[in-house]
Parts: C-alpha cells; sequence; structure tokens
C-alpha cells in the first residue's frame, strides 16, 4: 500500500490524502481522502490552482470526512479535471458540504474578479460534483473492491463528521478527518479506533491543552448577566456550522435555568441560518443533554426569543429593538459578512461585550480586537473600541493533545504501527510527534507535502 498527502501536510488546510492499494485478485486501486480547498490566503495565484499531483481520472473514489471547505473544497476541481467516481459521505454531511461549496465559491468568484485571476472551477463544476455524492450511513461496510472495505465512523467534530477506516492488503489504515473536543454538549462522543495498524492524524491542536468546558459556560453567563444589569448589546462573531449551534443551546440552557430571562438573540447569518435548519433536521445525529431539557421532542435550536434574520431588511431592524440584546453573526474572523456593520454601531459603546469564540488570523480585524486593539478601521471607518473584549477559548470544534493521545490508544491495546501527522501548523505537529513517540513507542512521521510513503 502506498499513501502520498497532497495537501494539510505541515500546514493546516488542504487536506487531501492518496491511498494506493491492491485488492484480492491483485488488481491495483486509488482512492481519497477528502479532497479540501487551502485557505487563509487570497484566492489570486493560489496554491488551490496548483496541480494536484495526480492523474484526478485516476481516481476511483473519494471518502470525505466532514463538510468544512478545508476537506471538500477542491472537489468540483477534481471533477473538472476528469474524476468520474463516486463522492462517499455520511448522509449529514451532505447538506452542510453544498452549503459550504457554494458559499466557498461566491468568496472564490468575488476574489478571483478582484484581481483578475482565474477561478478554480464553475458552478456547473460544483453541480456535478454533487451528483457524484454517494451518502452512506456510520458503521456501513462500503465494499468498495473485493478484499477492501472502507467504514465511516463518528469523530465528534461537527455534525456529519467522521474518521474513516480502510480494511486492504491484510492492514486497517484509519484516516481521523478532524477529531472533536470532549464533552461537547450537542455532539456524540468520538468513537475509539481499533485495530489501526496506519493512522493519518490531524494536529491542530496537538501541541497544546484546551480550558475545561465549564470555564465556556462561566464567561458565557458572565457576559450575558453583564449586558442585561448594563442594559448592552452582546456581539458574537460565529463559524456558521457548529459553533454557531453549541452557542444557541447553551444560550438557551442559560437563559431557561440559570438566569430565567428571555432577552432577544438575534441570529444574523444567512448561511449560519441555513446550517441550523439542517441541524434540526438531522437532529437524531447529535446528542443533548436530555437531563436539562425533558421533551425528548423539543427542537433544541429554536425558542421563542430567537430572531432569525435572514434578509437585508430584517438585519437593520436589529438596530432599532431596545437593549439588552445578543447577536450571532459571521464572519467568525471578523473579516466580513454582517458583524462589521454591528462592530461599528456598538464597539465605541462602554456598555457593549464582544465575546471572541473562535480562531482568529493574522490580519483580521479580529485578531486586532483579540489583541486588545482601541481603535480599528472598518470599511474605511475609524471605530473607537469602548466595548469590553473578551474571548473564550473552549469554543475550539479540535481535540487537543491529550484527547488525540487518548485516540490514539484504543482500549484494545493495539498500538498503532505508523501514525503520520497532517492537518497542523509545523510546530504543533513536531511538539505532538515528539510527545506520542515517546508517549506511545511508535513510528511518528510529518510527511512533506506531495510526498509519498510505502505502508
Ligand atoms: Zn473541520
Amino acid at each position: 500500500m502506498k499513501l502520498s498527502f497532497h495537501g494539510a501536510a505541515r500546514e493546516v488546510t488542504g487536506s487531501c490524502h492518496r491511498l494506493e492499494m491492491l485488492d484480492s485478485d491483485g488488481k491495483p486501486h486509488a482512492i481519497l481522502f477528502d479532497c479540501g480547498m487551502f485557505q487563509g490566503e487570497h484566492m489570486c495565484g493560489s496554491k488551490n490552482l496548483q496541480a494536484f499531483g495526480f492523474d484526478a481520472s485516476a481516481i476511483e473514489a473519494v471518502f470525505i470526512s466532514h463538510p468544512h471547505a478545508d476537506h471538500t473544497g477542491r472537489l468540483p476541481k477534481l471533477v473538472k479535471e476528469g474524476f468520474r467516481g463516486p463522492i462517499y459521505m455520511v448522509e449529514p454531511c451532505v447538506g452542510l458540504a453544498k452549503l459550504v461549496l457554494e458559499d466557498a465559491y461566491h468568496i472564490m468568484k468575488e476574489e478571483a474578479q478582484k484581481c483578475g485571476s482565474s477561478v478554480l472551477y464553475e458552478l456547473e463544476d460544483l453541480e456535478a460534483a454533487f451528483a457524484q455524492v454517494t451518502s452512506v450511513t456510520y458503521h456501513e461496510h462500503v465494499e468498495f473492491a473485493p478484499g477492501i472495505t472502507v467504514v465511516f465512523h463518528e469523530a465528534g467534530h461537527v455534525l456529519g463528521s467522521s474518521y474513516i477506516s480502510v480494511d486492504a492488503e491484510g492492514q486497517r489504515v484509519v484516516f481521523s478527518g478532524d477529531i472533536g473536543n470532549d464533552d461537547v454538549p450537542i455532539l456524540p462522543a468520538t468513537e475509539p479506533i481499533s485495530h489501526a495498524d496506519v493512522v493519518i492524524c490531524e494536529s491542530t491542536y496537538g501541541h497544546r491543552e484546551h480550558e475545561p468546558m465549564s470555564t465556556r459556560s462561566d464567561k458565557l453567563r458572565e457576559a450575558i448577566k453583564a449586558i442585561i444589569k448594563e442594559r448592552g448589546v452582546l456581539m458574537i462573531p460565529a463559524f456558521s456550522i457548529e459553533r454557531t449551534q453549541e452557542l444557541l443551546y447553551e444560550i438557551n440552557r442559560l437563559l431557561l435555568q440559570d438566569l430565567h430571562t428571555k432577552i432577544p438573540i438575534y441570529l444574523d447569518s444567512p448561511m449560519a441560518i441555513k446550517a441550523t435548519a439542517l441541524y434540526r433536521h438531522f437532529k437524531q445525529f447529535l446528542k443533548f443533554d436530555t437531563s436539562v431539557m425533558d421533551d425528548p421532542d423539543k427542537d433544541f435550536f429554536s425558542f421563542p426569543n430567537l430572531r432569525e434574520t435572514l434578509t437585508v431588511a430584517e438585519s437593520k431592524l436589529i438596530n432599532d429593538a431596545v437593549p439588552p440584546k445578543i447577536i450571532i453573526a459571521g464572519s467568525g474572523m471578523m473579516s466580513g459578512g454582517r458583524i462589521m456593520h454591528h462592530l461599528i454601531r456598538y464597539l465605541p459603546n462602554k456598555n457593549s461585550r464582544l465575546l471572541i469564540i473562535g480562531y482568529q488570523a493574522q490580519g483580521t480585524i479580529g485578531r486586532r480586537l483579540y489583541e486588545g486593539a482601541k481603535r480599528v478601521r472598518i470599511f474605511g471607518e475609524d471605530v473607537e473600541v469602548h466595548a469590553q473584549v473578551s474571548a473564550i477559548g473552549a469554543f475550539s470544534a479540535h481535540a487537543d493533545m491529550n484527547k488525540l493521545t487518548r485516540w490514539l490508544t484504543p482500549e484494545d491495546g493495539k498500538i498503532p504501527r505508523k501514525i503520520f501527522l497532517v492537518h497542523g501548523d509545523p510546530e504543533a505537529k513536531e511538539v505532538f510527534a515528539t510527545h506520542l513517540r515517546h508517549a506511545l513507542g511508535t513510528e511518528v512521521t510529518v510527511p512533506e507535502y506531495q510526498s509519498s510513503h510505502e505502508i
């Protein structure tokens, strides 16, 4: 068997790994785990435009771990270059992946126009890719070829996230996708791995430990209490998938059980509203704390004080609502989207609060605010910051060093023979590789972009 790495190698985004193997008749096969987009850079001159490093038409199937663009974003490009096989993903992943890719397409198109660069693919390639999607269930045995079986397992990262195992040539290869945090209120736990020989493992936070989950509820409660008292506005910039839904669930629980109040919560992001609708539809794939929510048929993302503002006109009406109020809007890194209008309006107000719950990349307004800037420039306007700015780290959707190590140490006692670390900054991967070599006593490789390895 041979593994090759065509993205997320010594970096976080662009997840795309190729597995070549023989079936029981000795016939060769090639599949991909993920086909994601490189992010954090403009499309102009981007790595996404580079060749894949393999012949797209020679790939027989793609297995998608979860809907995020850095795991799905180059699928239409793959189809454009001649891939005609099935794209496997679990059922709740399909709608979310479509939402993510349509959004990515519009951003890409805008950026390409600005810099006169070519686009990665056209809308018809995106539609063609979805015509090739085959939805599967968790634990279904996909008999891909004689003697080759593929199975999806719960990863606990977002709705519809999986890690994927392939049995072939008498070995089991496991691809982690993204592994979720422990004790996420609305997601099932990550399933343990068993009898893996080789693991391709993400390492986003392989170098650090997260703050405990209880800290996040405390900080959220404190922020809501403060704006109620001061009649202020709480702004929470959020990513549309998973974090928004976790927030809605947590805020609802706090308001109901703890604070006994019903202040309005505005969900002011068309993409988050659409994603939340999918979360409602697939709630059987989620796990709720039913001890506090005793009605089994209750829709955990709808409550009377939640206002979803889909249109621009509805969004503008938020301004007229008398505080206190909570506004959840995109983008998560404050690099665009409706949150920008709320920042202009409420950052100068000392009774307002900005709660940062996600990673803020260098160069974004979010990063500047996170680092304590007293003035920021938004849409050509100087905006003074008098609002209180705070951050919660525990909303990360990724496992930390302890969780990943536990996941790689299965209860059946069989430590993987080889581990390849992907999906992490070089520094995170080196720290985690050293830790794993020491803790598990096994071979750990940090593969180079476009490198191939016999396994
Ligand atoms: Zn992810």
